[in-house]
């Protein structure tokens, strides 16, 4: 498996959607219980079919060389210490995000890129005869290597590209959740959209009526 080094959005996109899995994140309802959910995760975040070579565009080599197609099987083959180590991989990446100065997020997330085993070129589906760099995963690296390798790509690739800044808690009142934001104008608010801003709009949609109601009320 590997790693394309500007492919930093679905990285850091990973990320953000591992940190806000946590007990903390879903109020005491851990989203990565077990290896099940493992598995899941891996199957929901870990393939991205379209920017990478499938199986059999890689000159011929066995399996897919050349995306994350592979987070998928290290998921299947997880023991529970996997899990751990996968539980453990999420405090640290969300006190990197929690602690957004840029020694910090440097040092962390190169730390992180520890699985990797040398830099390599894969070949990019989007250009025909053109490539991409990629950090490759070392050999025999479990479930847990591949997701600190995607994490500190991520990371690495944020702070580069789009500065620490990016590093956020959600503005949710009641969310204990935090993301990497990759957007391009930096202006994105919660930890899951879908979910978070709909519960802001929720909360001030109520607001606004008891307002009305109480205007109402006090009127002659
Ligand atoms: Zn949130």
């Amino acid at each position: 498996m590997q790693v394309a080094l500007d492919d930093y959005v679905w990285a850091a996109g990973v990320a953000t959607e591992l940190v806000n899995t946590t007990a903390e994140v879903w109020r005491g309802d851990d989203h990565l219980p077990d290896l099940a959910a493992l598995v899941a995760f891996a199957d929901l975040h870990g393939g991205q079919s379209g920017q990478c070579g499938q199986s059999g565009q890689s000159g011929g080599q066995s399996g897919n060389e050349c995306g994350h197609d592979g987070l998928s099987p290290l998921a299947r083959r997880a023991r529970t210490s996997d899990l751990h180590a996968v539980h453990a991989l999420r405090t640290t990446v969300r006190d990197l995000i929690d602690h957004p100065d840029r020694d910090h997020l440097i040092a962390g997330a190169t730390a992180l890129t520890s699985p990797a085993q040398g830099t390599t070129l894969i070949p990019d589906p989007g250009r025909e005869n053109r490539t991409r760099w990629a950090a490759r995963l070392r050999d025999g690296a479990t479930v847990a290597d591949a997701l600190s390798l995607i994490c500190g790509m991520g990371i690495l690739g944020v702070v580069h590209t789009l500065g620490e800044q990016r590093f956020r808690p959600c503005t949710a009142p009641t969310c204990r959740g935090a993301f990497i934001d990759t957007t391009r104008p930096g202006s994105r608010r919660y930890c899951m959209p879908g979910l978070c801003g709909n519960r802001v709009n929720v909360a001030n949609h109520r607001a606004r009526q008891a307002t009305t109601r109480g205007q109402g009320a006090n009127s002659p």
